[in-house]
């Protein structure tokens, strides 16, 4: 019997990250490399975006490579995300995954994105069961596990928290990214703006805020620093009240966070106080596990191939609509 010891290259490339990821059948994170394609605006066109990731991929490659100290013929898994995200840049990611499959003679295994934000948390922070706020560009979910599969417990009915900060960044004229300006600009806010506050049941919604934020910034009748303060309590006292509902309601006692959004000091903050008021424990993995990262995508590979798990090689495709709910989690039943 083979008992070399596992070493999954993991390829991440939803939206504007393309990243090699290399991971140990221990849990040892050998690699973590990305290249983000940026504009002036932040805005995406799709198509750009898979031609950036085509033409970095295989220097991306070679650098986590050399970061693991590894050759490519020691790699014996290869994953990639198959979705949810844009199907130009899955589809990079999908070839990338597959030619290198085929030329190792290695399994492939294709993973749900959203799912691996979680994984990599329990990997890294210890939590066990926890429920997930995933709070990036444009994903905004509550999920957890339960009942068998990783269920969503809210969502945002229109845009994602990320693209919401970014939008009104914009509007204020601070650039992009906006999300890490607005955060700094928010710390000289002192008045709170009352701002619309959106929350059904456990779902979010951040549209309405949007507009009336340009609205008020047009004005000029408010500071650009209290104006982004107010948004921040604001969106992120959203983020928390439904985070606390769906703990409450699936009775668990862990918070993880997840996705770019939660590297905001003030969110982590608020996460903290909310969990303490419970006796719950809030966990938070270092800024480059909670963005957009391959490392997610290699351990999550192997938790699935662990599993038994396998893409036919032929067969596989991407999944741009895929939904967390959909996910057979084989690995956890
Ligand atoms: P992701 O899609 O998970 O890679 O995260 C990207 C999003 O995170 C973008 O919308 C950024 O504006 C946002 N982001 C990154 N850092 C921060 C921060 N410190 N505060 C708020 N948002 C952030
Ligand atoms: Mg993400």
């Amino acid at each position: 019997m083979n008992m070399k010891e596992i070493i999954c290259l993991g390829i991440e490339s939803t939206a504007h990250t393309f990243g090699i990821g290399i991971v140990a059948g221990s849990g040892k994170i050998l690699a973590n490399v990305k290249d983000v394609f940026t504009t002036e605006t932040g805005g995406m066109i799709p198509n750009e975006v898979a031609e950036h990731h085509r033409k970095i991929a295989d220097r991306v490659i070679g650098d986590a490579l050399k970061q693991a100290n590894l050759k490519l013929e020691d790699i014996n898994l290869i994953s990639f995300s198959k979705g949810p995200g844009l199907a130009p840049s899955l589809l990079v990611g999908l070839e990338k995954a597959k030619q290198l499959a085929e030329k190792l003679n290695v399994p492939l295994v294709g993973v749900n994105h959203c799912i691996a934000h979680l994984e990599i948390g329990n990997l890294l922070t210890g939590a066990k069961d926890p429920v997930l706020l995933y709070a990036s560009g444009v994903n905004t979910q509550i999920i957890a596990f339960e009942g068998g599969k990783y269920r969503i417990f809210g969502e945002t009915l229109d845009i994602g928290i990320g693209n919401f900060l970014d939008s009104f960044a914009r509007e204020l004229g601070i650039g992009f990214p906006g999300g890490p300006k607005i955060e700094q600009l928010a710390k000289q806010g002192k008045n709170y703006i009352e701002l619309p506050y959106v929350v059904k049941g456990m779902d979010v919604s951040f549209g309405g805020m949007l507009t009336n934020l340009k609205q008020k910034t047009k004005s000029n009748k408010f500071s650009k620093e209290d104006l982004a303060f107010s948004a921040q309590e604001t969106a992120f006292a959203m983020l928390i009240e439904v985070s606390e509902r769906a703990m409450a309601h699936c009775n668990k006692k862990e918070l993880l966070l997840g996705g770019g959004v939660c590297c905001n000091k003030r969110l982590q903050e608020m996460a903290n106080t909310m969990c303490k008021e419970r006796n719950a424990e809030c966990f938070v993995p270092e800024n480059q596990f909670l963005v957009d990262n391959a490392a997610m995508i290699a351990w999550q590979g192997i938790i699935e191939h662990n599993a038994g798990r396998k893409e036919d090689l032929e067969k596989t495709d991407i999944l741009p609509h895929w939904r967390t709910d959909q996910v057979d989690a084989a690995w956890r039943n």
